[in-house]
């Protein structure tokens, strides 16, 4: 395969200097003191568009040919990748589309053009907008940028590894959360380059965890997507997957599933303890510490990797009302 090497992670964080924030590694007093080894947060939601997207995507942008920048960039992601691509393009004077089906909610549709994209609005499924992103590649020549299964985007994303090793050189165990895999891929590859005894555990939901039930079927495979409160971990990892699959399986030492209330506790300790709004994707390493299902050894430092989650949704876990909501609609068996 041709899996992305340090030395392209080098070379994405010289393309991307100045155009991303360099985010802080702080020290975790309370989960220190709780798991009796250092604990650090690499804290990835303070980046601009609100999570770690922005480093792929920028990657992506800045290696587009000339000709290719003159015609622009396409997704079909509304998530952070969207958002995120949105704002590189924006910088660079780019044209970007991303196309979204009918049913994603408008204040997302917003969202993504007041960060300058143009959206088209097709069909009623996220495999019709994709569907749209395959025509207008092919058609209007715009460059596909997808959200994890691509060099670029995976070199891009492994620069925060770059930052975790020299924040933490002495650092034994990274927790990243895992969804299509081209953040755990970039940060493995970039941590375990620089210091190969150093353990990566992937961090996922148990609610249609897809890169874990690939891994465990030795080839990707589909899952059915469920709600869950890591909203940006859903979603497949494509049964054509070229390189975030092989780069998991070989580069990851373990992958740890939360449920819906260890996630919510996740974010509840970001907010209590550490004062940072995190999203439930973002939570899933601190989750995974205080559930103890991350074990292992320190220095540990946990990818806190974004914060987009809807304030009242925020609110909610924050109170306990969401827990007692959930109570109701799945009473305990
Ligand atoms: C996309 C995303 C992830 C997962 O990244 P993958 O590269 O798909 O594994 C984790 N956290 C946040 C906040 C995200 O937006």
């Amino acid at each position: 395969m041709t899996a992305v090497t340090l030395s392209d992670i080098q070379a994405a964080r010289s393309r991307i200097t100045g155009k991303i924030a360099q985010t802080p590694t702080e020290p975790s007093p309370s989960l220190t003191a709780r798991l009796g080894m250092p604990v650090h947060l690499k804290l990835e939601c303070r980046q601009a568009s609100g999570a770690f997207k922005l480093r792929g995507a920028s990657n992506a942008v800045a290696l587009l040919a000339s000709e290719e920048r003159a015609r622009g960039v396409v997704t079909a992601s509304t998530g952070n990748h969207g958002r995120a691509l949105a704002l590189a393009a924006q910088r660079e004077g780019i044209r970007a589309v991303v196309c979204m089906s009918r049913l994603v909610p408008s204040n997302k549709v917003e969202a993504i053009r007041q960060l300058g994209a143009e959206v088209r609005i097709v069909g009623k499924s996220q495999d019709d907008a994709q569907e749209e992103v395959d025509r207008l590649a092919a058609e209007e020549g715009l460059v596909p940028v997808p959200p994890f299964d691509h060099p670029a985007v995976i070199a891009g994303q492994g620069t925060l590894g770059l930052e975790i090793v020299e924040a933490v050189p002495d650092v034994a165990t990274v927790l990243v959360p895992l969804s299509g895999g081209g953040l755990a891929a970039g940060i493995a590859a970039a941590v375990k380059g620089l210091r190969p005894t150093a353990r990566i555990v992937g961090v996922s939901m148990a609610r249609g965890a897809a890169m874990k039930a690939s891994l465990d079927a030795g080839r990707p495979v589909r899952v059915e997507e469920l709600p869950t409160l890591a909203d940006s971990l859903g979603g497949g990892i494509g049964l054509e997957n070229r390189l975030t699959f092989l780069m998991c399986r070989d580069l990851l030492d373990e992958v740890a599933l939360l449920s819906e209330d260890e996630i919510a506790a996740g974010i509840r300790h970001a907010y209590e303890e550490e004062r940072e709004v995190v999203e439930g994707a973002g939570a899933v390493g601190i989750a995974a510490l205080l559930a103890g299902k991350a074990a292992s050894g320190g220095p540990v430092v946990a990818v806190v990797s974004g914060r987009n989650i809807a304030m009242d949704l925020h609110r909610s876990i924050v109170c306990g009302a969401w827990r007692e909501r959930q109570a109701e609609e799945e009473p305990a068996a």
